[in-house]
């Protein structure tokens, strides 16, 4: 993952979740305490202000991701802000490890993995139990099989975030049985996860940014 791809994926992930934040934190209102999508907004403003740095310019992709992560954790809040934060520095620590043979795709697939481990084992969490990890999962499998068909790297990261789309709509019928909605039971039934909500919103701005760094380049 380019340094430059990286930035743009951090920048499109402001943008998106600044244009919806109200509805990630009406989704947490209905199961949660509703501060899913103010919190999410609080942190990434706060990325976006430090990526404007030029102090900051001359980071490494791996560099960004842990600095977004740092951020998160110290801004965010709430379980997301710890799941997300601890997740991204553990994406960036795979980054900065990863093999420079390995393809793009199989190097954000990796990095991916490291996040969602990182999610689970800090969350004692699992697919199935309404949380990111419901979009997170399918991404990942999506992003794994786009690396063994040798699909282009935008191509794939756009599948994976169709995956995560997909993946947010199953944990509407889902019974919650970590965060704060688990204290609802059977009555968070028939309610859209917010974290997987965001989760899909961060992949879809990584598509999004791959596919105009790919322009640029063309162009
Ligand atoms: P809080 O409940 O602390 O207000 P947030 O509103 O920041 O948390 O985030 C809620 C989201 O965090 C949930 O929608 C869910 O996707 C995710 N989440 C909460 N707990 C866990 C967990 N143990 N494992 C994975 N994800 C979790
Ligand atoms: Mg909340």
């Amino acid at each position: 993952m380019s340094e430059a791809l990286a930035r743009r994926w951090l920048l499109l992930a402001a943008e998106s979740i600044g244009a919806r934040w109200q509805e990630l934190t009406d989704l947490d209102a209905a199961i949660g305490d509703g501060d899913h999508g103010v919190n999410m907004d609080r942190g990434f403003r706060e990325v976006r202000r430090l990526l404007a740095d030029p102090a900051q310019s001359a980071l490494s992709s791996s560099e960004t991701l842990a600095l977004a992560g740092r951020t998160i954790l110290g801004t965010v809040g709430g379980a997301s802000g710890a799941l997300y934060g601890r997740a991204l520095v553990r994406a960036a620590e795979r980054l900065a490890a990863s093999s420079e043979l390995a393809t793009d795709t199989e190097i954000v697939a990796s990095a991916l993995e490291a996040a969602l481990e990182s999610v689970s084992s800090l969350g004692r969490s699992a697919p199935g139990q309404k949380t990111m990890l419901d979009a997170l999962a399918p991404a990942l499998a999506e992003l794994r099989s786009a690396a063994t068909a040798t699909l282009p790297f935008p191509a794939a990261l756009a599948a994976a975030a169709t995956a995560a789309e997909r993946g947010v709509a199953t944990t509407i019928p889902m019974l919650a049985l970590r965060g704060r909605a688990s204290y609802l039971g059977e009555r968070s039934i028939g309610h859209q996860d917010p974290g997987a909500t965001s989760s899909a919103l961060l992949l879809r701005a990584l598509a999004d940014a791959a596919r105009q760094s790919e322009a640029t380049e063309v162009a």
